[in-house]
């Protein structure tokens, strides 16, 4: 039984085979034939049973024309069932209310018309505004005409009370279908958008390499500390590092070990950087570092000790194994000079790491 569905819904689901036509579109038409030759065919029934016989003979042709609109969209004509569907159910609820009564409430089943066709993307929206307006000025004259010109003989009471419920039954279904179809679609579309936001985002602030923040991301980050500081005085410090002697790396390793102990650098900072700040690949083997809240004696502290974590840190590159250091300049955020100011003077202190025998940090 459960294999059974399942084959239904994926034949249901099926997807269209001409590019030019929606999977959307076409899930929705199945659905709502489905839900038509059921109604057509009950209602089929119905007149047979107040013995309308002719009514019935009609409603067999709309439950043939319904089938056809859903074979159509397995055929690469998913528009013309579109248009064969909003036909039939134009037509044979008119004929209804005309002959059996219009106070059964058939034309409801017409404003299904509606909503049909605002999912088609292939028409021209004011012309899906005349149709809507003109159905709606057809279901008013309808009701008039028949008032006047009563050709209906008017079904029994408890068959009335059938047909009147079946209809809003049928109705709610299809607006049901309908209403659930579309809001599939937005969410799809919505989640989707959403996905290539946060992916955008990412790209824009984020090192491709190391998933470190970039130099753009990281002087966004920095406009706000240093805003933050302007407005409460929190202190910060900076310092830039400089793998030592990278280019050897590149000369004896290859490139490829050169760019695994970018990202193994990076990964080091992730960590030893949480609730401490920020980091940033500034360059090609520069990293700026914003210690929030700590004034140069306390950051110089944890940097020695980063410094000393990676001296330690094996490096495993296929058959390789090595090690690198790092040489650091620091310098306090000093609202006189500056944020570029700051960051400049860090980077003379590198430069005197540099010389001084690097693998250190210059305070
Ligand atoms: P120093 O100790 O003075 O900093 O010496 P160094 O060799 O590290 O400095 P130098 O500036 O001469 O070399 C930096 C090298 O970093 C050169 C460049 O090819 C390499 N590099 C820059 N970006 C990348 C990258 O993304 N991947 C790899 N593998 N190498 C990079
Ligand atoms: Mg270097
Ligand atoms: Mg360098």
């Amino acid at each position: 039984m459960q294999h059974m569905w399942n084959r239904f819904i994926r034949f249901l689901f099926a997807d269209v085979k001409n590019e030019k036509e929606t999977k959307d579109l076409a899930v929705l038409i199945r659905i709502n034939c489905i839900i038509f030759s059921i109604y057509f065919f009950v209602t089929g029934i119905i007149m047979a049973y107040i013995h309308r016989y002719t009514l019935g003979l009609v409603m067999s042709i709309a439950v043939g024309l319904t089938v056809g609109a859903f074979i159509f969209t397995y055929e690469n004509r998913t528009a013309a069932g579109l248009i064969l569907l909003n036909a039939v159910v134009l037509t044979f609820p008119t004929i209804l209310s005309l002959f059996n009564t219009y106070e059964a409430g058939y034309q409801y089943i017409i404003f299904m018309n509606i909503l049909l066709i605002y999912f088609n993307k292939a028409k021209h929206p004011m012309s899906k505004r005349i149709y809507s307006a003109s159905l709606m000025l057809l279901i008013m004259l309808l009701i008039q005409f028949c008032s006047v010109f009563p050709y209906y003989i008017k079904p029994k009471t408890y068959s009335m009370i059938f047909i009147q419920s079946f209809n809003i039954l049928i109705m709610g279904f299809c607006m049901l279908a309908t209403a659930y179809c579309y809001s599939v679609k937005f969410n799809q579309s919505e989640d989707k958008l959403r996905r290539i936001n946060e992916n955008l985002e990412r790209m824009a602030n984020l090192d491709a390499l190391t998933g470190l923040s970039n130099r753009r991301h990281m002087n966004e980050y920095l406009s706000d500390v240093v805003y933050e500081y302007n407005r409460s005085g929190k202190i910060f410090t900076m310092a830039i590092g400089d793998i030592d002697f990278f280019k050897k790396v590149n000369d004896t390793y290859g490139h490829d070990a050169g760019d695994y102990v970018l990202t193994t650098m990076a990964d080091i900072f992730k960590k030893f950087m949480k609730n401490k700040g920020q980091v940033a690949r500034w360059g090609g083997e520069e990293f700026l570092f914003a210690f929030e809240e700590m004034k140069i004696e306390k950051a110089s502290a944890e940097l020695e000790a980063l410094r000393k974590e990676i001296e330690q840190t094996p490096i495993q590159f296929k058959d390789y194994d090595f090690k690198v250091t790092m040489t650091f300049g620091m310098e306090e955020y000093n609202p006189r000079m500056g944020i570029e100011a700051t960051i400049n003077r860090a980077d003379n202190k590198l430069y005197e790491g540099k010389t001084g025998g690097r693998n250190r940090v210059v305070v």
